[in-house]
């Protein structure tokens, strides 16, 4: 049955990998030295799976090919942000069963922040400018309303929160106090410069990035490097261009559909309660499916297959 995802849910098992850990969508897994019968500690296997998650909870439908589509876009990012940015990315040789929705990475430290960069006004930080004029402590200028560009990417972090409580906005000075000034101001710039390279390529493709959270780790040198996912669908907000109008909210490429039916009167589910989300119906399933396709493919201009 569905649950508040739980941390250790074991992922299926691989022949020549341990399984160490599993979020809301990824199966990590460390490999073991087929002769020695050791696990190496500087390595993971992130798999993707197509587990969808919404208002905090893993559902029980899956999404196929979900898993397949945030990896290979965020490969494909990661290449285009290599000159910003070091990434975690060590190989995509990864077993049959995985293929192309496992990547090969570095074992980070991961920085216990989430660093969000907005470009463009919605959700939860046009509810913090309504009420303060800010977005985690930055000022704004007057005036701006749902789905406004703003004046450049500014960087507003949460806290990384255990899976099933809610992630919380923090101020810069909250991000100095964890990770010192030095890293602090790292997240930032790398933060913000991802997004703005990010909409420079895809504006190419008539496609806006509104917002996106990225997760950075630490080399045991003290280096930062780009971890997890980049730019996907799961991670950030995507609006056609030819249809951005300000002033109401946006059609997005991403989980909108399984959002509306959840909250719909037709599930029957109530967001509040303790009681886990039904089962999506198939057409939900599909049309979600297809807006990641449609993601995938407007950005790289590939097909997916
Ligand atoms: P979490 O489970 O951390 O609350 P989540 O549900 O979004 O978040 P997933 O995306 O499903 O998590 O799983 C990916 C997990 O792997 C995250 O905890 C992420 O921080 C971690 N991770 C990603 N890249 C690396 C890396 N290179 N080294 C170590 N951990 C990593
Ligand atoms: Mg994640």
């Amino acid at each position: 049955t569905t649950a508040r995802a739980e941390g250790d849910a074991a992922g299926p098992p691989l022949p020549g990998y341990v399984h160490v850990y599993s979020g809301k969508v990824r199966d990590l897994y460390a490999p073991v030295d087929p002769v020695t019968g050791e696990t190496d500690q500087t390595r993971l296997l992130l798999v993707a799976s197509d587990r969808v998650s919404a208002y905090d909870w893993v559902l029980d439908s899956l999404i196929p090919d979900k898993g397949a589509i945030l990896t290979q876009l965020s490969l494909w990012w990661f290449e285009r942000l290599a000159d910003l940015v070091p990434n975690h990315v060590v190989s995509t040789d990864v077993p049959a069963q995985v293929a192309g929705r496992a990547v090969l990475v570095r074992r980070l430290q991961m920085v216990p922040v989430e660093a969000i960069g907005r470009a463009y006004l919605t959700g939860s930080g046009l509810v913090e400018y309504r009420e303060r004029g800010s977005v985690c402590g930055v000022s704004l200028p007057q005036g701006l309303t749902e789905a406004s560009r703003l004046p450049e990417p500014i960087f507003t972090p949460t806290t990384k929160a255990p899976i099933g409580s809610h992630d919380e906005a923090i101020t810069y000075e909250e991000v100095v106090a964890q990770v010192g000034a030095a890293t602090a101001a790292q997240l930032r710039r790398l933060t913000t410069a991802i997004l703005a390279r990010g909409n420079e390529i895809a504006a190419q493709r008539g496609v806006l990035i509104a917002d996106t959270k990225v997760e950075f780790g630490i080399e045991p040198d003290g280096s930062l490097v780009l971890a997890d996912e980049v730019l996907t669908p799961d991670s950030s907000r995507f609006w056609p261009a030819s249809e951005w109008v300000p002033g109401r909210p946006q059609r997005s490429y991403d989980k909108q559909f399984v959002r509306d039916w959840l909250t719909s009167a037709e599930s029957g589910w109530d967001r509040h309660g303790e009681q886990p989300p039904p089962a999506l119906p198939s057409s939900v399933v599909e049309q979600t499916r297809a807006t990641y396709v449609a993601a995938y493919e407007s950005i790289t201009g590939r097909r997916f297959e």
